[in-house]
């Protein structure tokens, strides 16, 4: 397989660490609000990596943490501490802002058919792992006390943009808002790896340590969770593409000077979902979260489809307008698989004709994990010579994958399409007739009276198609 590479700016092969095995870290969520559907991208697309390795018999082991405690609203050392923010906003303590969105997030992963990984870890259950990395990286002479933080000194490393050169404005991400720069860093680009001093009087959590009661940086979490569960060589480093600088910049500079040597392979970076006025945010225009997008009637799984549509290194600009087509080639898909289980799928799987489908479908992936390739190898299975048991088998393959739940609601809707209630088949016959008598907004309100109760309604060339909505 081939991966792009953000660390060398190469697509290269991949290579593991130890054949036939895989570690794989993911920056996981800041656990003080919900998820947006943006940041769900970037799980959605590491995900298919995951399943992408497995598939090609990979041994998988795929660590994550949660950032419970540290992460600030900037990225560095300034701003607000985001899960005070969170706790303030709700009233709520810090552990129960904490446990309630750490919940909400599994619950959109499952619903979206991202894989829990291996190892789940908790920032706030690591302290004693912080502070022995910290403790040797000030023995080692790469972090100093001041002010009564601990930083860690950038001037000692040989390189610490190693993701490209970064603007000296960008290194102002600590005094964007109007804060104070932090006059005891050494360097500009100098980070915090634990902090006794802080603007947060108020903090909730705080450990003793040996340079006083404080908390960690975020930056460090990631790099102890990762060695903790995953040793010393990482494969593959994981996260939204915003976290290259400073997050993983930060990452790799600690990591390395601790373990004196080149610590994570493979740099997997998601690009952005944006929405029309810009880049996705919690506190900007609609907060758009999978609740919200199943309120208007979207499954999650038509969400992940539109993930799946376009490649993980382009940005992808999110509308209702580009998601109702998604939402259009996923329900032609399912009802296209509908159609081949109501042939019969009990024929024998033609093993060679099989095989060429699987080509077509690993030698998109294979490519950068290209997963708009790979849908349309999914539809290449519809056009195959071959018969429905074969088509069907290979659908079945791809899912292991793709996760679409193909098969399962291809099913529901061939048993389904049996027993559609008759207070929505009337419903269905008076929109017909409001659309023949071009009545529209009469049209859609029936058509919102069809969806509440749980089905969707389409014309097609073929004739009207109605779809129980998962
Ligand atoms: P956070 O919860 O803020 O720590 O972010 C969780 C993950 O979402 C990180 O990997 C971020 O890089 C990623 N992320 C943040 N915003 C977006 C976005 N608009 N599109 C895709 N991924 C994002
Ligand atoms: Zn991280």
């Amino acid at each position: 397989m081939k991966l792009y590479n953000s660390l060398s700016h190469k697509t290269e092969e991949y290579v593991p660490n130890e054949p036939g095995k895989t570690a794989m870290y993911t920056c996981g969520p800041t656990v003080y609000h919900y998820a947006h559907i943006g940041n769900l991208r970037s799980y959605i697309m590491e995900d298919v990596l995951e399943k992408y390795l497995r598939y090609s018999g990979l041994d998988v082991t795929r660590v994550m943490n949660i950032t419970d405690v540290g992460h600030l609203t900037s990225d560095g050392d300034t701003g607000d501490d985001k899960m005070l923010k969170g706790a303030k906003r709700e009233h709520k303590s810090v552990m129960e802002i904490a446990k309630f969105y750490t919940d909400a997030f599994f619950e959109d992963c499952k619903k979206l058919n991202i894989k829990t990984p291996d190892v789940v870890e908790p920032a706030t259950g690591c302290i004693g792992d912080f502070i022995k990395v910290i403790s040797s990286l000030i023995e080692k002479g790469f972090a100093y006390e001041a002010g009564g933080n601990i930083y860690f000194d950038t001037s000692k490393l040989d390189k610490y943009y190693v993701f490209g050169d970064v603007e000296e404005e960008d290194l102002a991400v600590g005094v964007r808002e109007g804060v104070e720069a932090d006059g005891n860093k050494r360097n500009k680009a100098d980070f915090v790896l634990w902090f006794t001093k802080s603007k947060f009087d108020d903090q909730e959590l705080k450990w003793d340590s040996p340079w006083g009661v404080g908390y960690p940086g975020w930056h460090i979490e990631c790099s102890c969770i990762s060695m903790k569960h995953l040793g010393e060589y990482l494969d593959i480093h994981c996260g939204g593409i915003d976290n290259a600088f400073p997050h993983h910049t930060n990452e790799i500079a600690q990591s390395e000077a601790y373990l004196g040597h080149k610590w994570c392979n493979y740099w997997f970076h998601v690009h952005h979902l944006n929405t029309n006025s810009g880049k996705m945010s919690k506190s900007k225009g609609e907060f758009l979260t999978v609740s919200l997008l199943e309120s208007k009637g979207y499954s999650p799984l038509v969400y992940r489809f539109f993930c799946l549509q376009s490649h993980y290194r382009k940005s992808l600009v999110f509308s209702y307008e580009n998601l109702d087509n998604a939402k259009t080639a996923y329900e032609r898909l399912i009802s296209r698989t509908a159609a081949l289980l109501d042939e019969g799928a009990d024929g024998d799987v033609d093993a060679q004709a099989l095989e060429k489908l699987k080509d077509g479908f690993t030698a998109a992936l294979d490519d950068d994990l290209n997963t708009s390739n790979a849908v349309t190898a999914l539809y290449d299975v519809f056009k195959a010579d071959t018969n429905a048991a074969t088509k069907l088998a290979a659908l079945a393959d791809f899912d292991r994958v793709m996760s679409l739940d193909i098969i399962e609601n291809a099913k529901k809707m061939s048993d389904g399409a049996q027993d559609i209630p008759k207070e929505v088949e009337e419903l269905v016959r008076r929109r017909q007739e409001a659309r023949k008598a071009k009545d529209f907004a009469l049209a859609d309100k029936l058509r919102d009276e069809i969806a509440a109760l749980g089905y969707s309604v389409r014309e097609t060339r073929q004739g009207t198609e109605i779809l129980p909505i998962k």
